[in-house]
């Protein structure tokens, strides 16, 4: 009687540095099958405890720009001022077609591009608790110096003041709670109607004449 379209959905989640959005996710992975994030690829260093294609694509500026120049890219942004980050389009495709929800964990200028491309993508953002909460979770992660620090708080503030471009908002005091949101929001999403092919109104009108007559 109603069948729902078959591709899965692209979901982008962003939120400032430190908020949490990829312990979220990797909760949220937990809860969820069928769901797929995105590795993206990024000209920054490789931090100690990352791995090469797990965490990022680890590469050259030249090898970006490269794949710039090939249009390999679905969205990319120079991200913290000075590195490049992107997601590759093959991938991501590949994954949707095949009927899997695919999560873009990328900043605001990606979500910008996302936006002009993909008309049902879904939007979440990830808010701290409090902005001193952030500064504190920034600090005790110990992965960056104090100007990085200062630059990734900095890129927090002009991020929230993009908010209203998103469809969600999900404050992350606790993981658990906050994937769950995000689980129950998704959960939404497949449900509304625009997500439904097809629906046979006459199999509709037959089914309600049969339970009339009944
Ligand atoms: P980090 O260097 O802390 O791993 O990530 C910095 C920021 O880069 C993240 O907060 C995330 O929003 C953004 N980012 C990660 N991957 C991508 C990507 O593929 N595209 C874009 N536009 N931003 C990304």
């Amino acid at each position: 009687m109603i069948k729902n379209k078959k591709e899965g959905q692209l979901i982008i989640i962003s939120g400032p540095s430190g908020v949490g959005k990829d312990s979220v996710c990797k909760k949220l992975k937990e809860l969820k099958e069928n769901i797929w994030i995105s590795v993206s690829s990024t000209t920054r260093e490789i931090r100690e405890n990352e791995i090469e294609g797990e965490d990022y694509y680890f590469i050259a500026k030249e090898e970006f720009e490269e794949k710039i120049k090939n249009n390999s890219f679905l969205e990319y942004a120079i991200v913290h001022s000075n590195q490049y980050y992107g997601t590759l389009k093959d991938k991501v495709y590949e994954k949707l077609n095949g009927g899997v929800d695919v999560i873009l964990v990328i900043d605001i200028n990606g979500a910008l591009q996302i936006k002009e491309k993909v008309k049902d993508a879904i939007f979440i953002f990830i808010l701290p608790p409090s902005m001193n909460e952030l500064k504190r979770r920034l600090v005790n992660r110990k992965t960056e110096s104090d100007d990085k620090i200062t630059e990734r708080f900095k890129t927090a503030y002009r991020e929230i003041n993009e908010i209203s471009k998103y469809n969600y908002v999900v404050v992350n005091d606790n993981i658990e709670d906050a994937a769950k949101k995000i689980d129950a929001i998704l959960i939404s999403e497949k449900c509304r109607v625009d997500r439904i092919m097809e629906v046979d109104l006459n199999t509709i009108e037959e089914e309600i004449h049969e339970k009339l007559v009944d």
